[in-house]
Order: structure tokens, then C-alpha cells, then sequence
């Protein structure tokens, strides 16, 4: 494998666009592809001028990204060089986030979750199940420090609320302490000790994402779906250790059973994050025009979370500390500590559809990307 950006010490950020294939609706309404690939980091968009109003889009518009991936990339291929080089910041420490940005229908979950739309389902070549085998692949080593510990949480935000995906559902309420440190309350934190334990979680936290929604306004693609897979050591500390003074190094670390010497006391720290996030439908137009009042209450939280996301990316980009916009929505405030430290890294891949008919979207979505660096 050819040195990945990453490898570049003080990059931060990488973006990624993945084309689709034509699906079979489209093929059969010859709807034309419009998106051409023409090397590794490069996106052509070609619209054909007939059919376009000139003094929205200019014929062969170019974009240039880190990485581009055609309509024949796997997506072992797309993890490659997107989520795994990031396996190396969460092990030395570090927060490190994928999101999959763009309108419904261009892949996202496909790309995080897996191929889950046929009938012979399979979550195990998706960027969640991919992370997870090397993470655990990675703890198997000799060399590692074997005290590591893996948890995960899943958990859903749709207009603005939270909801837990590994627990019903359940509503969680977002905390900001004095300190700015954010918290998402009573979330299930599941502790995993193989990939099998990971795909179980990612199955049950999709099929409940999904269903309870019709098909024609599926919940799932007006929600943000965040999937964290946190690394943690437990240290034993003796009696006569200052507990408090250990304990702020790290905002989740607790010590048990303070007053009972008979039970012995671990400090659990966080030593590095994982958070994968299959974003909400980029895609707006008739949801905020026209659409009812929960339908414009949905896509203008979703504009907002994207805007503030947009904002935070850069933040982070800039790498000279500041001012980090979190509060703008509820999507970059669980997510805070992504955009900020020294160890933090964000990669985001932006899905396209190729189509003609997409092409709106389309373009929307590679100027988003565009401005995310
Ligand atoms: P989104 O989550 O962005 O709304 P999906 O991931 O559900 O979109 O993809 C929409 C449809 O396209 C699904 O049926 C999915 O299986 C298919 N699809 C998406 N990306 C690819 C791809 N790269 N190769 C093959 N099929 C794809
Ligand atoms: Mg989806």
C-alpha cells in the first residue's frame, strides 16, 4: 500500500468521495451517469449543457479530493484508505471520527454499516465491522498492552434529540459541565470482547434505527447515527493515592468504592476514540419548501448540524486552537472532542450518486466537501 496522507504528520483531516454504481431503476429510466473518476483524487462532473441551466453549473466541472473512489471500489477497498490509517491515532491516544456525508440514496450506509438492503445482508465488510476486526486484530498482538479494554455505544440524533440505540431507544439528555466537558447521559456503554460482540450490537442498533418509520419517510434518513468504539485501561491504584487528583487527567475516569478497602480501586481512563457516524440525508429542497411542519423542522435541523459541522472540521483544519463552534448544533457537541487536541483526526467521505438526475445534490455535496478543508 502506497504511503496513506495520514502518514503526514500534521494532517488532520482527509477527505474521500465514493461513487455509486447505476442502480437498476435508473438503467431501466436511462438515467445518464454523470460523474466521471478519472484518477485517485479526482471527480469530474459532466453535465450534459442541453439539459442544464448554464448559470447554475458550468459544463466538466473538476474537484480535486485526498482520495476518490469509482463505482467498482469495495468497500475494503474505501476502509483502506479512509478508517484504517486511523487505527494508529486511536492507539496512541488519540479521538479519531468518520463521517459519511451526502443525499439519501448515495451510500452511506452502505459504506459504514455494510450491504444490509438485500436479502443476503452482510455487515462484516462495512467501515463499523472493518474498524472492529482491527482494533481487536491490533489487541491480539504479542507486543500489545493487553489491560486495553473495548467499548462501544450507539446512538441516534434526530432533530436535535438523542436517542439510544442500544437501549429501546431510549431518550439521553446532553450535559455541558462548567469545564465545557460535554456528556450524554445514561447511554448504554456495552463492553465488547470480539468482533462477533460488535456485529451483534451494529445488527440489533440498525434493524431498531429503521423500523418503527414507513418506508416512503424512513427515520434513518433524517437522523445522524453515531457508533463509538472507545479504548479503555483499568488501573489498580493504592489506598494511599490522591484519587482526586487522578482522576481529573481524564473527564471518565471514576474510582470505585471509595470508602471500602476491602474492594480494590481501578481508575478507568479513556485512551483513545473511534466515533463512525452515518449522517443524515444532505439533500435539501422540498423538505424545507414544502414540506409539512415536521418535515421543515427535520431539514433545517439537519441543515443547521451540517453547517455547524462544516465549521467545526475546519476549526480543527486550522490546528492552531481556535475557537472550535461546537454549540451549534447537537451533533457537534456530543462529538466535541473530536475537533479538538493535538491527537484528533477526522476523515469524511462524501457519497455521490451518479446520476443526472442527482446531479443538484450532487454538486452540492462535492462543494461541501470541498469546503471541509
Ligand atoms: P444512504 O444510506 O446514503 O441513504 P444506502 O447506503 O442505503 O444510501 O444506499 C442506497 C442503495 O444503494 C442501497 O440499496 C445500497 O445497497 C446501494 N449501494 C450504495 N452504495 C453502493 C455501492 N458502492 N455498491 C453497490 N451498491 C450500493
Ligand atoms: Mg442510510
Amino acid at each position: 500500500m502506497c504511503q496513506h496522507k495520514f502518514d503526514q504528520k500534521d494532517l488532520r483531516i482527509c477527505v474521500a468521495v465514493r461513487k455509486r454504481p447505476l442502480n437498476k431503476r435508473e438503467i431501466a429510466k436511462k438515467d445518464n451517469d454523470v460523474i466521471t473518476i478519472p484518477n485517485k483524487d479526482h471527480c469530474l462532473v459532466h453535465v450534459p449543457k442541453s439539459k442544464v441551466d448554464l448559470t447554475k453549473y458550468l459544463d466538466n466541472q473538476t474537484f480535486k479530493f485526498d482520495y476518490t473512489f469509482d463505482e467498482r471500489a469495495s468497500n475494503d477497498l474505501v476502509y483502506r484508505y479512509t478508517a484504517a490509517p486511523l487505527i494508529d491515532t486511536i492507539f496512541n491516544g488519540g479521538n479519531a471520527t468518520v463521517f459519511a456525508y451526502g443525499q439519501t440514496g448515495s451510500g452511506k450506509t452502505f459504506t459504514m454499516g455494510g450491504d444490509v438492503s438485500s436479502a443476503k445482508t452482510d455487515y462484516s465488510h462495512g467501515i463499523y465491522a472493518q474498524t472492529a476486526r482491527d482494533i481487536f486484530h491490533r489487541l491480539s498482538l504479542p507486543q500489545h498492552r493487553s489491560s486495553v479494554e473495548i467499548f462501544v455505544t450507539f446512538y441516534e440524533i434526530y432533530c436535535g434529540k438523542v436517542f439510544d440505540l442500544l437501549n429501546n431507544k431510549k431518550r439521553l439528555r446532553v450535559l455541558e459541565d462548567q469545564k465545557g466537558l460535554v456528556q450524554v447521559c445514561d447511554r448504554k456503554e456495552q463492553q465488547v470482547k470480539s468482533v462477533q460482540d460488535v456485529l451483534n450490537i451494529i445488527q440489533h442498533g440498525m434493524s431498531i434505527r429503521t423500523s418503527g418509520t414507513t418506508a416512503a419517510n424512513s427515520n434513518s434518513s433524517r437522523s445522524h447515527a453515531i457508533l463509538q468504539i472507545t479504548l479503555k485501561t483499568s488501573t489498580p491504584i493504592s489506598v494511599h493515592t490522591n484519587v482526586s487528583a487522578s482522576s481529573s487527567s481524564s473527564s471518565s475516569s471514576r474510582s470505585n468504592n471509595h470508602n471500602n478497602p476491602a474492594i480494590p480501586r481501578r481508575i478507568v481512563k479513556e485512551v483513545g476514540k473511534m466515533s463512525l457516524i452515518d449522517l443524515a440525508g444532505s439533500e435539501r429542497g422540498k423538505d424545507t419548501a414544502s414540506g409539512d411542519r415536521l418535515q421543515r423542522m427535520e431539514g433545517s435541523e439537519i441543515n443547521k448540524s451540517l453547517l455547524a459541522l462544516k465549521e467545526c472540521i475546519r476549526a480543527l483544519g486550522r490546528g492552531d486552537g481556535s475557537h472550535v463552534p461546537f454549540r451549534g448544533s447537537t451533533l457537534t457537541k456530543v462529538l466535541r472532542d473530536s475537533f479538538i487536541g493535538d491527537k484528533s483526526k477526522v476523515c469524511m467521505i462524501a457519497m455521490v450518486s451518479p446520476t443526472h438526475s442527482d446531479v443538484e445534490n450532487t454538486m452540492n455535496t462535492l462543494r461541501y466537501a470541498d469546503r471541509v478543508k
